[in-house]
């Protein structure tokens, strides 16, 4: 089955028996009712499955969950209230005191201080500025659980040699956990490349609305985890195998902590999740044409996006998406007072802390997302005083090249 067919038909979600509704019905229900006390017994001992309570399982939900297991490979994905839990969840469904991680520095703002605060636990996390073999096999540690990266970072637009980071990690037996969501599965299946978790925050480019927040974990399900290094899964492999870290999540922090996505989300990502191919294909059309231009404008010092072929990253967007590099593109434009007044003067686009949406939106991070990190994290993060990070949406293409053209103008 091609991509098209499972963004809409994968894992025969779609189809609902009881009424032949086309759309998966939003279960509003907290909880299942069973005729006998043995049922739900059976149940919570594992030798059945069902749903019982919505903090742990719910069909709305399970059905996108179902939907991008069919659409990034694995064998399990659970759905969670936000981007952030999902990151959450997967990383500390791992991480014991005491442990080590490796992030790509270019990782997004609420990741990098996330993973800055886990020092309070005790655990160290080492920002890379790029992960290749040279720079894993000086960091990887025996206390090292995962390798983080996302492919293509926001805002910082590198581009993750993810068949090469895989590699690495699988000789040295370390997880690798890609955040996909600027990609989304219509660019990349990190899966297919060896990653053993993929992350998106669904609230982005799945959605594509912006009009629900959530995350997503999925499980690849080819994860070794060595007994000496993951002392916490012993238990798990041996009695869940392939789903073990799925098994072990559901079991353990997922329901302890209670971030699942709501059913009225999950719908509404339902409905996403089908146009994502023609969403993709025109969010990355207009950011290339957007970036051409920009690539011209005087007022513009420098325009970043992967798809060029001024980039240094080009070599490695060839080797994964060709022009098709993502709807993101950042452009300097000298100061934080001119890249104030471009934002403030801008018409058609709105000056909003989001990606992924219909509507191009502009945002300034070094004064939002980043607002908290120092100069120097900031330039890690690829964030500069005068950039501006434009999500590039689907308006009809001169119309936000006028927009953007009238407000150079200005400056
Ligand atoms: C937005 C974003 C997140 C966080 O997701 P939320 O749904 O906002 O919690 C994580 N990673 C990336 C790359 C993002 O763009």
């Amino acid at each position: 089955m091609g991509l098209n067919t499972k963004l809409i038909h994968g894992n025969g979600v779609s189809k609902e028996k009881k009424v032949g509704a086309t759309n998966v019905p939003i279960y509003f229900s907290n909880a299942y009712a069973y005729n006998k006390a043995k049922d739900l017994e059976n149940i919570f001992s594992g030798r059945d499955i069902g749903h019982v309570y919505t903090r742990i399982s719910n069909p709305s939900i399970e059905a996108l969950e179902k939907r991008m297991v069919a659409v990034e490979g694995g064998v399990s994905a659970i759905a969670t209230a936000s981007g952030m839990s999902a990151i959450y969840l997967a990383v500390m469904n791992i991480l014991t005191p005491g442990d080590e991680i490796i992030a790509s520095s270019g990782v997004f703002g609420g990741t990098y201080n996330f993973f800055k605060n886990l020092k309070q636990l005790n655990i160290e996390v080492k920002f890379v500025d790029e992960l290749n073999e040279e720079s894993l096999t000086e960091h990887i540690t025996p206390k090292t659980k995962i390798v983080f990266a996302e492919t293509i970072g926001n805002p910082k637009l590198d581009v993750l040699d993810i068949e090469v980071v895989s590699t690495i990690c699988k000789i040295k037996g370390v997880v690798f956990m890609v955040d996909s969501t600027v990609t989304t599965p219509y660019l990349i299946r990190p899966l297919e490349y060896g990653a053993d978790v993929v992350i998106h925050s669904v609230s982005k480019y799945v959605n594509g609305s912006a009009n629900s927040i959530g995350g997503m974990i999925i499980d690849g399900g080819s994860t070794k985890f060595n007994s000496e290094r993951y002392e916490n899964f012993k238990h798990y492999t041996k009695r869940y195998r392939q789903f073990a870290f799925s098994a072990k999540l559901r079991n353990e922090l997922g329901k302890d902590l209670g971030a699942v996505m709501s059913p009225m989300n999950s719908f509404l990502n339902l409905t996403g999740i089908e146009t994502l191919s023609l969403r993709m294909k025109r969010h990355c059309h207009n950011a290339y044409q957007l970036a051409k231009y920009l690539q011209e404008n005087p007022k513009v010092l420098h325009t970043n996006y992967p798809g060029l072929e001024t980039s240094e990253y080009y070599p490695l967007t060839q080797k994964y998406y060709a022009k098709e590099a993502g709807g993101i593109l950042t452009l300097r434009v000298g100061s934080k007072e001119k890249a104030f007044q471009l934002i403030d003067s801008l018409k058609l686009i709105s000056n909003v802390t989001n990606i992924g949406d219909t509507k191009t939106l502009a945002l300034h991070p070094a004064s939002t997302i980043c607002n908290g990190n120092t100069p120097e994290e900031k330039e890690q993060m690829g964030v500069y005083e005068d950039l501006i990070r434009v999500s590039v949406g689907l308006e009809d293409m001169e119309d936000i090249i006028e927009d953007l053209e009238n407000a150079l103008g200005g400056l």
